[in-house]
């Protein structure tokens, strides 16, 4: 593994400089390397002893190894920056030292990662940047999706989001605030000296071959500032679609629809439901099955993975680039896929519906409470309903669940009245094995570990159409789908209750009880 945090300073002394690069440093001189030797004048952090400064005006820096090889002396430099030098080098050996512990390169149990991180809380344990790589390295092997930096009152709080789910890490004394802050901003390339304002930042963690964007926020709160740091890992941003949790009725239909030439299919769900994976699995499986016969160009905000096989573009819209603006130049390179982040205005909405009219399939989300919803709210933004009706081939609403833990999994028996507000009859359920988790290490107590999609793929046929046409609101198109006979979501999610994956209470906290769905 090389380092989480991607430090980059060039030092300048009288001759010399000194780079204190990612993985070590580098001395030149005149922007050349001394002498020409790369060998002497490279050095990994694992090789350094120490580096210190002194001097006053005209001060120097310099730095010993822990091989035979002579110390590196820096002159002239202003003291601050010797002083500056001096701390970032020493903290990168120390980090590069630490570093070589497997807790940075393996998934320890989340309590016995709080007791390493504790440790940090020791004012005798000054080291904030491998605080920070431990934090983001056993975050990334826990599969967390952000990482939450919270001071409350005169403790800091740290937080995992492990399948949608909060869980605490460790709590550290508030002094560590300020330090651990300002490096999160050093990292995330944001102004070190303005606490009074929100700002965003960016970062790479590079694990295991991989590089995980590292989105790095700060905002100022009553007790200082909070940090959250959202993790966008490349191996989760692509799935193949049958690893999706669709049924298999789902899946065929969802092949379908995104393999026809023309159309458009619109996912629903709230934040975190995972449609942005569905629609990047989806983009992948085109491109896989027809490759370069297709052009394929997205518009999101933001791009949250470089798929690295389609065209992707992100929007601006201090600068003008809206999605209908980006969607209006996208139609002019004529791409035969475009996935649009999502339609929340007339504009966007009316271009999207012609552009599925006229030989492009669109792909996109639109915000709204189920299904049925998505042509109600297109309807209501002003895109005529008779072309919501010819242009809409198929609309999935999408939740996430948690599965059930395979490591602490057994029999579980259920009130009654807990599974009839989930929608379930008592006698339906005496034949299905529910099953929980009790909370082991490996899913750190909570019973659950990864989880999996629940759709409802509405394939839009002639029936559903004239429906469409009427511009139904969208209980009434509710019910009318139940007439006809199309699955709905909490049926989706009950099955998998029914099949061990997970479990009623997640099927309430994620859905609410029955009588939300009316
Ligand atoms: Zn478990």
């Amino acid at each position: 593994m090389t380092s989480i945090v991607a430090t980059g300073e060039v030092f300048h002394g009288r001759v010399k400089e000194l780079h204190v690069a990612p993985e070590g440093l580098v001395l030149t001189s005149g922007g050349r390397v001394v002498n020409g030797d790369i060998e002497s004048n490279y050095a990994d952090y694992t090789e350094i002893d120490t580096a210190t400064s002194g001097g006053d005006k005209a001060s120097w820096l310099r730095i010993t190894f822990n091989d035979n090889r002579p110390a590196w002396q820096v002159s002239g430099m202003q003291i601050q920056q010797a002083e500056w030098a001096e701390q970032m080098v020493n903290e990168a050996a120390l980090a590069a030292q630490q570093r070589d512990d497997p807790i940075y390169r393996q998934k320890v149990a989340l309590d016995t990662l709080g007791q390493h991180l504790s440790a940090f809380g020791d004012p005798a344990a000054p080291q904030v940047a491998p605080f920070i790589d431990l934090l983001l390295v056993q975050a990334i092997l826990h599969g967390a999706s952000d990482v939450h930096i919270d001071p409350i009152a005169n403790q800091l709080l740290v937080r995992y989001r492990i399948d949608g789910a909060l869980t605490d890490i460790c709590e550290l004394p508030i002094s560590m605030r300020e330090r651990l802050i300002g490096r999160l901003k050093v990292v995330g390339g944001m102004i070190t000296y303005r606490s009074d304002v929100p700002q965003e930042g960016r970062s790479t963690a590079a694990i295991d071959d991989r590089d995980i964007d590292a989105r790095i926020s700060v905002l100022p709160t009553i007790h200082g500032e909070k940090a959250t740091i959202r993790l966008f890992d490349p191996t989760r941003a692509v799935m193949p679609l049958a690893e999706l949790g669709m049924d298999d009725e789902a899946l065929q239909l969802f092949t379908d629809v995104i393999l026809r030439p023309q159309g458009t299919v619109l996912l629903t769900g709230p934040a975190g439901a995972g449609k942005t994976t569905t629609l990047y699995s989806a983009l992948a499986h085109i491109h896989g099955q027809r490759r370069s016969l297709s052009a394929i160009t997205t518009i999101e905000d933001p791009v949250e993975h470089d798929l690295g096989i389609v065209t992707q573009t992100e929007t601006d819209e201090r600068n003008g680039l809206t999605f209908a603006a980006g969607l209006r130049t996208i139609l002019r390179q004529d791409p035969e896929v475009i996935m649009i982040g999502e339609i929340r205005d007339a504009e966007t909405g009316g271009i999207a519906i012609q552009a599925g009219l006229t030989g492009h399939l669109i792909l996109s989300t639109v915000h709204a409470r189920s299904a049925a919803g998505v042509f109600a709210r297109l309807i209501d933004i002003g895109v005529e309903p008779f072309l919501v009706a010819s242009s809409v081939t198929a609309v999935v609403a999408q939740r996430l669940v948690r599965k059930i833990c395979p490591a602490c999994a057994g029999p579980v028996q259920f009130d009654p009245a807990l599974l009839e507000s989930a929608g379930v009859k008592a006698e339906d359920a005496a034949g299905w094995s529910l099953k929980a988790g009790g909370g082991c290490s490996a899913c750190g107590q909570s019973g659950y570990s990864g989880r999996t999609g629940v759709f409802q793929v509405l394939a839009v046929d002639a029936p559903l159409r004239a429906l469409v046409m009427q511009g139904l609101p969208a209980a009434e198109l509710q019910q009318e789908l139940g007439r006809l006979g199309a699955s709905s979501l909490r049926e989706a999610a009950l099955a998998k209750v029914k099949a061990g994956v997970t479990t009623i209470d997640e099927v309430l906290r994620v859905l609410g009880s029955v009588d939300a769905d009316a």
